[in-house]
């Protein structure tokens, strides 16, 4: 249940979960104390000013803190635990120290890059051990030695299975999209991980969703974990405007995206379908139509769903047609409209999805394609996130 002053209390009002009272704020990187090349890397990747999270967050990371650090989309989680793990790595030591787990495999990739990139003036190595790509080449790279490792939970696993991957001396777990990470389909995964790493390893658990079931079940295996969480009703960014058209049938959505195409491609469009199935025939009926649309999901081999990434990333497509595989965590700044073709099938996704658009304070602008029987499902959404989602105007291009 939720009380007038929005603390997450459970059941039986016993766990109560807010941000720790002694989170402190540190206003500028200059005040975090960090290491002068890694202040260096911040700076030339043109961060000037830490944003909130950050602020919270990364002094607590770096102290060696477990923490539970939630904030809305696009508000620079990444750099926040990637800037925590840089400052506590020793480059002279060629071992894995901090192991980053996240759901899909462009989200490994693309954290790799940040670490690189703020590690820049380091001389990290940071490796991206992820599914669907050649084993002896991760085994190569992990034999020579990697300071951070950021994958996906199955190759991972073989890695430190096969001892490959050396668990020793690694410090540091996160989990990114934490909730995600622990629910069904990875918890078992993770916790084979879990099990091979030092009881004294710290644990950080992100996202910008994190369910009551999933807080507490972060008491089994995190040590007194400082908080740092948003209110349910500050999730919804802002900058995103949310809209819906109504469709009598099916068949009318796809008319509906075809009236929105040069509305699509005034920046970049994301396209959520809730099959890979559906993903397929809605790409193959846009080109019959003589649009042009890119299209990813995960039964694609790892290298066309790279280099559809790669294409998506430098803007040389600019709508795409994708699954909840793209939900979380993917930064593309020019992201400002996202369609829901079809309404997520959980209320966390919703949020996911839509924070693909409005990167970092950016304009955004999500649409719902709803049938009559879709309506419940976006009035839940909209109260449980005590948001406004309209009717779409008009002039909705005007809002791109
Ligand atoms: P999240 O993980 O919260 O979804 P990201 O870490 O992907 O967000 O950050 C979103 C975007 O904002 C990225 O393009 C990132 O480079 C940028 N960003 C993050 N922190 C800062 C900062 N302090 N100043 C400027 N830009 C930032």
């Amino acid at each position: 249940m939720e009380s007038k002053d929005n603390k997450r209390i459970d059941g039986d009002d016993k766990l109560v979960f807010e941000t720790s009272e002694d989170v402190k704020v540190f206003p500028t990187f200059d005040s975090m104390n960090l290491k002068e090349d890694l202040l260096r890397g911040i700076y030339a990747f043109n961060f000037e000013k830490p944003s909130a999270i950050q602020q919270r967050s990364i002094v607590p990371m770096i102290k060696g803190r477990d923490v539970i650090a939630q904030a809305q989309s696009g508000t620079g989680k990444t750099a926040t635990f990637s800037i925590s793990i840089l400052q506590n790595i020793d480059t002279a030591i060629r071992e894995t120290q901090a192991l980053v787990l996240s759901p899909t495999r462009e989200l490994a990739q693309q954290i790799q890059t940040v670490c690189l990139a703020l590690g820049d003036y380091m001389s990290v190595q940071c490796h991206a051990c992820i599914g669907g790509t050649n084993v002896g080449e991760d085994i190569r790279k992990l034999e020579y030695g990697q300071h951070i490792v950021s994958g996906t939970p199955g190759r991972v696993f073989d890695m430190i299975r096969r001892r490959h991957l050396r668990p020793k001396r690694i410090k540091m777990l996160v989990l990114d999209e934490a909730d995600e990470m622990l629910s069904k389909g990875f918890k078992e995964q993770i916790y084979d991980i879990y099990r091979h790493l030092a009881p004294s390893t710290q644990v950080v658990l992100v996202s910008a969703t994190l369910p009551h079931d999933v807080l507490e079940m972060t008491t089994k295996f995190m040590t007194d974990p400082i908080r740092v969480l948003v209110k349910r009703d500050e999730l919804t960014l802002e900058g995103i405007k949310q809209f819906f058209v109504a469709v009598d049938k099916e068949d009318w959505k796809f008319d509906t995206l075809c009236d929105l195409y040069d509305t699509l491609t005034i920046t970049q469009a994301v396209i959520f379908c809730n099959t890979k199935k559906k993903v397929d025939e809605l790409t193959q009926k846009m080109r019959d139509a003589n649009f042009t649309v890119s299209s990813m999901h995960g039964d694609m081999p790892q290298k066309e769903r790279d280099a559809i990434m790669n294409e998506f990333r430098q803007t040389k497509s600019r709508v795409l047609i994708t699954t909840d595989v793209w939900a979380r965590g993917i930064d593309v700044s020019q992201v400002s409209l996202v369609i829901n073709y079809d309404l997520p099938i959980n209320r966390e996704n919703y949020i996911h999805r839509i924070g693909r658009s409005g990167r970092f304070g950016r304009k955004g602008v999500a649409i719902n394609f709803v049938k009559q029987d879709d309506i419940r499902i976006l009035r839940d959404i909209e109260q449980f996130y005590s948001t406004q989602i309209d009717e779409m105007p008009m002039n909705v291009a005007d809002l791109v």
